[in-house]
């Protein structure tokens, strides 16, 4: 492809120059008082995001490594944990666990189906030696949006330290991790932040710091004990040599973020979600994600008959440069998926929907385009 492309994949996601721009400057090393600034400044203000009082590290990695360094850092060998599993990313929690050689306990909800809390309840009930319960917040493999506040008051009340996978979620989805009794969150630079990959984020509660002191850590590079020694430094410092340029790239996307107000942000995708579901509906197609999980980070909808979701993505991506993503696991032969977050507005949705409906003009599924940007031109004409 000789040109740039569009994302409107639900991560990386579409950023622009002034963030894209920010990481071309010098570097600064990471041990002196040039760069220790914007490292403290950008824990300080995530930790706003996260909405907590805890701790908060950063990591050289993508989401992946934030997840192995929560289970790496929050549990002993033999411990057994709870691991609910609502898409792909929820199994690959428990693949984690399963490394680190813990006893895991999966939860498996159909794929579209968000998770109970009554489930939950039944299963510590069922297991007493659970200590630890893994819920990703926002699933990207199946468009579902977890309910962590009424998780989160039950694992409260049963004294269980709960993680949550915020990778997709976090920063584009209503988020409060100390008024939810979260006690590990995890994130990575590269969706709601606005930035390109390379940062992990792991928040840690009051309780997961205690935990942390008791664990003997599964591995060395991801050891939090490390993390925290050298945040505390008198040149607060991450462990090891970390992403410079990307840590410049997320201080512009922070800066931005609080300009634009964080609930705006949330908002601005929200409408975005509103407008392109609506456009959905007018075409005839329908939503994989069950209507009371549907989340505004992107929409998974199913493929239609004899139309496999690869052909829509090629035709859009070859032809104009825009891609969109196709499905994940069990799912990848059924479904494509749209994102509605990054730095995008309705310009991008209008483009994006105009190029679907061409495409499944051309592939059979339409007789003529129109039905589906008549419908978003009057959403986001009011
Ligand atoms: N968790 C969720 C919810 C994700 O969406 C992703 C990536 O798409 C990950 C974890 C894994 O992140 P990474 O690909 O950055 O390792």
């Amino acid at each position: 492809m000789d040109r740039d492309v569009l994302l409107m994949t639900p991560g990386p996601v579409e950023l622009d120059s002034e963030i894209l721009l920010a990481g071309a400057q010098p570097l600064r090393h990471h041990r002196t008082t040039d760069f220790s600034p914007i490292y403290t400044d950008c824990v300080e203000r995530l930790k706003k995001i996260f909405k907590t009082k805890g701790e908060l590290y950063l990591t050289l990695s993508s989401g992946t490594g934030v997840m192995e360094t929560a289970i790496a850092n929050m549990f002993n060998q033999g411990e057994t944990i709870l691991t609910v599993e609502t898409g792909s990313f929820g199994e690959r929690f428990t693949q984690i666990a399963k490394a680190f050689k813990l006893n895991v306990i999966p939860l498996k909800y159909q794929w579209g189906h968000r998770a109970k809390v009554e489930d939950i309840a039944r299963m510590l009930d069922a297991h007493p030696s659970i200590t630890g319960v893994t819920v990703t917040f926002n699933e990207t493999s199946t468009g579902v949006h977890n309910d962590l506040k009424s998780i989160g008051k039950l694992l409260h009340e049963r004294d269980k330290l709960f993680i949550t996978d915020g990778v997709s979620g976090i920063a584009a989805l209503p988020f409060d991790m100390d008024g939810w009794h979260v006690d590990v969150a995890l994130s990575a630079s590269q969706k709601g932040f606005l930035t390109p990959p390379g940062v992990g984020m792991i928040a840690l509660s009051k309780r997961a710091m205690e935990k942390l002191q008791k664990v003997d850590c599964h591995g060395f590079y991801f050891d939090l004990k490390y993390y925290k020694k050298n945040q505390e430094l008198a040149i607060p410092a991450y462990p090891w040599t970390p992403a410079i340029s990307v840590m410049y790239q997320l201080q512009a996307a922070l800066n931005k973020i609080e300009r634009i107000g964080l609930d705006n942000v949330i908002g601005h995708y929200h409408h975005l979600a509103e407008g392109l579901r609506t456009a959905l509906k007018a075409m005839g197609l329908t939503i994989f994600t069950q209507p009371n999980a549907r989340s505004d980070v992107l929409t998974v909808i199913n493929s239609p008959a004899g139309i496999h979701p690869k052909q829509i993505v090629g035709e859009i991506r070859e032809k104009y440069g825009v891609l969109i993503a196709g499905g994940q696991g069990e799912i990848a032969d059924k479904v494509f998926r749209i994102t509605t977050i990054g730095t995008i507005s309705e310009r991008e949705i209008i483009a994006t929907v105009g190029l679907l409906e061409m495409a499944l003009v051309r592939l059979g599924y339409q007789k003529e385009p129109g039905a589906g940007m008549k419908a978003l031109l009057t959403y986001f004409s009011k």
